[in-house]
């Protein structure tokens, strides 16, 4: 028995199996690069599933500033406050729509928080909460009320919520909307749902549609944000403004943090009571984002992650492999569709094997999400192996 069969062995044995059977035993990381419990390396496209995003894993920069903070102020409870959260909050703030920010660890947390923001915020009998076909949101119980895929065994499911409605259908979402509805909520590209990128014109579209009728806009980015798909948040493609903004995975650095950005208007709406979160947005983990968000500016991440996005997909575009049907994304989210014939899972098997971390969004997508601060020689090396891997497998 190798050290990673045992400590995977040792996981069953204490950890629920939400996840089936772990694939990989993980010792150490740096950067771009993965040690398994057996010392074998990994070129790591896809760091903490999104949550080293940014920065890739154990970037010396937030190293130094956990180290630091850990050392000063670890946590204090939200009846208290403290300068690194004030610090991560100004950074989203400034970069998105001014407002103001609520804090706790994870991306299903802050679209709860968004939830309840809506149906506060838009009152007058309005309860409905929109979301559309092929949406993730999260798996708290608001968040799978959104997310069909996932409802199976939890029902009775969150009352009020309108699922479903086709994605990128100005039609379909405009007779969805009616006098009942507080919110809509949108990933403004679908990340679990295969890469799916929508049109200015739908996007633009939604956001009047909202206006006109006094529905709040919601967009989760907790995968697109920051920085990722070469803007610091997804919806400035489009040319709009949404009311509340939820983040996760890489605004925290590594770290948990989870956030619920409310536009000015709505900034004052969950007001002393309605919500909380004991220790959301602690100074450990609002010192790691922070990091991160400077290191966005500092480093020019959000040009990187557009400049490096091109070069993926001309590179697999000239690839020409014929078992891809479609290549989609923006900035550094990139995803292939497969041939109907090909699954996902055994193409990211495949590249675990040749040393390479990949992942799958739906059965036949795999995806790409490489740190925004990947060195250029191991990204080609990257797509090499993958490519090799899509030519040659299956
Ligand atoms: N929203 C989106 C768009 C996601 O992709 C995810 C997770 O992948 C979530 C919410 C839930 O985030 P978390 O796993 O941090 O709760």
């Amino acid at each position: 028995m190798t050290r990673q069969t045992e400590l995977i062995d040792a996981t069953e044995a204490v950890i629920v199996p939400n996840y089936g059977r772990h694939i990989l035993g993980v010792a150490r990381a740096s950067g771009s690069r993965l040690w398994d419990a057996d010392g074998k390396e990994y070129l790591d496209l896809f760091p903490g599933f999104g949550a080293g995003g940014v920065t890739g894993h154990c970037h010396p920069k937030i190293v130094e500033a956990v180290t630091a903070q850990a050392r000063t102020l670890i946590s204090h409870g939200n009846f208290f406050t403290s300068a690194p959260q004030v610090d991560l909050a100004r950074r989203i703030t400034d970069n998105a729509f001014g407002g103001k920010v609520f804090f706790c660890h994870s991306g299903a947390e802050a679209n709860e928080a968004a939830f309840k923001l809506a149906r506060l915020a838009a009152g007058d009998g309005r309860y409905k909460i929109i979301s559309f076909d092929g949406c993730f949101h999260g798996r708290t119980m608001a968040g799978l009320s959104l997310t069909p895929t996932i409802q199976e065994g939890f029902e009775p499911i969150v009352p009020g919520t309108v699922t479903g409605v086709p994605y990128n259908d100005i039609e379909a979402i405009t007779a969805a909307v009616d006098d009942e509805t507080a919110g809509v909520f949108i990933e403004p590209i679908q990340t679990e749902g295969g890469i799916l990128v929508p049109s200015a014109e739908f996007m633009q579209h939604l956001r009047t549609l909202c206006d006109d009728r006094g529905v709040l806009l919601i967009c989760d980015e907790v995968w697109t944000g920051p920085a990722r798909t070469g803007k610091w948040f997804a919806y400035q493609h489009y040319g709009i403004v949404p009311d509340v903004l939820t983040l996760a995975k890489a605004v925290g650095g590594s770290l948990p943090v989870g956030t619920c950005v409310a536009a000015p208007r709505w900034a004052d709406v969950l007001g002393p009571g309605t919500h909380g979160c004991t220790v959301g947005g602690n100074p450990l983990c609002a010192a790691a984002g922070a990091a991160a968000m400077k290191l966005i500016a500092d480093e020019g991440l959000v040009d990187r992650a557009e400049m490096l996005g091109r070069q993926v997909l001309a590179v697999l575009a000239d690839a020409d492999v014929p078992c891809v049907q479609e290549i989609r994304g923006k900035g550094l989210l990139v995803g292939l569709q497969l041939d109907e014939a090909r699954e996902a899972k055994d193409v990211m098997l495949q590249c675990m094997d040749r040393g390479l971390i990949i992942c799958i969004a739906k059965r036949n997508v795999v995806r790409l999400a490489p740190a925004l601060t990947i060195d250029e020689e191991d990204l080609a090396r990257g797509l090499d192996i993958f490519i090799d891997v899509l030519r040659t497998s299956g």
